[in-house]
């Protein structure tokens, strides 16, 4: 293999960001691909470029990470580009609560639900579409909203760190209509224990977007929708205080600000 020593390209990023990527096509390469946090992450040609988007997860330690883009031609050759992605640190909000304990622990029953929900979530983000459906840019799903709050927020209670809060909460009214983000396909369409009536949209090459907390729920679990579409409405269903969108984005498993995807 070929190393191309003399290309070096540092893309910088930021912890709970989408990271987009691209490079030049060439005459005669065929295929471009890396490796991210143990997935291989391919390039899709677009126009002249190839183009990527990763997903640096809220927790992924700042740093300096080499990466090898591996360029395969048409006629066998194959070349690897040294390259490095820079995270950088981003602070996220703390707040430590002492509550009862009958707040924080659930009910067998309500435990076993939440559990086996969590597996099938993980695997729908295990799955991997291999083209992307996306078109043009990604859109705020909330028409009048420009921006979120919570995302990364982390919330100890009684000293027992939660998870971090995966992603953005917008102002909605109960009945505000949820449009689709970007176009792509229903992966799940269904009322769960924490996020109440949820729509989870697979938009491929590893990009999914959830939308929680729903009054109703307007699509239908393995149907395509458009970029815009509507599919459902704001409500306060699951474990929350008030209505509101929570609305959330994964790139091959990482947890990322979903404001971040409209950059691109
Ligand atoms: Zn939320």
């Amino acid at each position: 293999m070929e190393n191309l020593g003399l290309v070096f390209t540092i893309f910088m990023a930021l912890q709970g960001e989408a990271l987009f990527m691209n490079l030049p096509q060439e005459p005669g390469l065929k295929e471009v691909n890396f490796f991210w946090d143990d997935s291989l992450v391919p390039f899709v040609l677009r126009g002249d470029s190839w183009e990527a988007v990763i997903g640096i997860d809220l927790d992924k330690a700042p740093g300096e990470y080499p990466i090898d883009i591996f360029l395969s031609y048409e006629d066998d050759q194959v070349a690897s580009l040294r390259s490095m992605i820079h995270v950088e640190a981003k602070n996220f909000r703390t707040t430590e609560l002492s509550v009862s304990p009958q707040y924080v622990e659930l009910s067998e029953e309500d435990q076993q639900r939440a559990t086996e929900e969590a597996g099938e979530i993980r695997a729908i983000y295990s799955n991997f579409s291999s083209e992307p459906y996306w078109v043009k840019e990604f859109i705020v799903p909330v028409e009048s909203a420009t921006n979120g709050t919570n995302f990364g927020h982390r919330r100890v209670f009684n000293g027992q760190p939660r998870a971090p809060h995966s992603g953005a909460d917008l102002r909605a009214a109960k009945g505000t209509e949820i449009l689709a983000t970007n176009s792509g396909k229903v992966v799940l369409a269904k009322n769960l224990f924490f996020s109440g009536n949820a729509v989870f949209i697979d938009h491929g090459l590893g990009i999914y977007s959830t939308y929680l907390h729903l009054s109703e729920i307007m699509v239908e679990l393995g149907s395509f929708v458009e970029r815009g579409q509507l599919i459902g409405l704001a409500g306060d269903t699951g474990r929350v205080t008030g209505p509101h969108l929570h609305w959330g984005v994964r790139i091959i498993g990482a947890r990322v600000d979903p404001f971040s995807l409209l950059k691109f």
